[in-house]
């Protein structure tokens, strides 16, 4: 049986309501394998087909560069002390070009460019400046680098970015070294600068409370984003996260569909990582393919290791019978949010 707290609850989303942190929290205590549990997911999964009209995205992230990176993020695969990757080491520009172009061909609805949190920023310019110019002009570009202030958000979009990648992590602060106001800061510039943001509830793993999930949800949801979702921390080798394991595929799905119904009717973007059956058919509309490095892989060239291309997600949203949205994104674009 539904109980009548749950459907009010819900209903209330559907009417159009933003809920509660009490409200959110007492979802995260619910059995995902209950009833409503399923109940929670359906309701994700039909609020995301009405706001997107059934149509789903898959963006492309190519990753530029790792290195060990000095701030030592617990989850990332360049954090120096993970010890994964012991040299520096950066993509050639044709590379990167090839793999944009690549992506533009096979239907991507957005191109990011990666990288970690200590490479230089005059370099990112530049590449990026190049892609661009290589790129139809209609395709977009959305950047995910580390923390920066107003006016490098205005040569983001000098370079020709329309917005950005970015998110107060899970365990940031305690499992990062990095400030969590800082990584606000970034946002609010990148706003000011005229720069979209997409943002998610990540990296979550078992050692994560529902108070830190509720936290994280709201934080996101106050900043009137393209899009949240939810994605996992997968585990990183010799990392000292690692004994903690990692959430399944199925609580994922769920929290997928916890952060959809948080984040209020009108948002036609949610998202998870990484790409997966479940979450698609629990309110995510939103995968992304990986080429270049990534900071849950410890293989150089992701597409060879965990990153998947963007034919096969388009292939597992097929499967979840959404239709693929053709052209550049709707999600990031400014008619984001209805609720202002
Ligand atoms: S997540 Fe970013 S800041 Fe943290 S270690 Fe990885 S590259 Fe560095």
């Amino acid at each position: 049986m539904i109980g009548s707290k749950v459907n009010e609850i819900v209903s209330k989303v559907f009417d159009g309501h933003f809920i509660t942190r009490e409200e959110i929290l007492s979802f995260l205590r619910i059995d995902p394998h209950s009833m409503e549990g399923g109940f929670i997911m359906t309701a994700a999964n039909s609020m995301t087909r009405a706001a997107s009209k059934g149509k789903a995205e898959v963006h492309a992230q190519i990753g530029l560069n790792l290195s060990p990176c000095p701030n030592d993020c617990s989850f990332c695969a360049f954090a120096a002390k993970n010890g994964v990757f012991k040299e520096t080491k950066e993509l050639p520009v044709e590379e990167i070009i090839e793999s944009a172009l690549r992506a533009e061909a096979d239907g991507a609805n957005a191109i990011f460019l990666m990288t970690t949190h200590d490479y230089s920023f005059g370099k990112y310019i530049e590449l990026s400046k190049e892609v661009r110019r290589k790129l139809k002009p209609d395709t977009l570009m959305i950047a995910n680098i580390g923390d920066f202030e107003y006016e490098e958000g205005k040569k983001l979009i000098e370079a020709g970015y329309t917005g950005i990648y970015h998110a107060i992590r899970m365990g940031e602060g305690r499992d990062t070294q990095i400030n969590p106001e800082t990584r606000l800061n970034t946002m609010k510039a990148a706003r000011d600068a005229g720069l979209l943001i997409g943002t998610c509830v990540e990296p979550i793993g078992p050692e994560h409370s529902v108070d830190e999930i509720v936290e994280k949800i709201l934080i996101g949801r106050k900043l009137n984003p393209c899009y949240s979702g939810a994605a996992r921390r997968i585990n990183i080798p010799g990392s000292e996260l690692e004994p903690f394991g990692m959430i399944s595929e199925y609580r994922l799905a769920f929290l997928v569909a916890v952060v959809r119904l948080a984040m209020g009717r009108e948002l036609v973007g949610n998202c998870t990582h990484e790409p997966n059956i479940l979450g698609a058919t629990a309110g995510a509309n939103l995968f992304w393919a990986e080429a270049g490095t990534n900071p849950r892989d410890t293989e150089v060239e992701t597409s060879k290791g965990r990153g998947l291309d963007v034919k096969s997600c388009m292939n597992i949203f097929r499967e979840a019978e959404f239709e693929l949205y053709r052209g550049p994104s709707i999600i990031y674009s400014e008619h984001h949010h209805g609720m202002d």
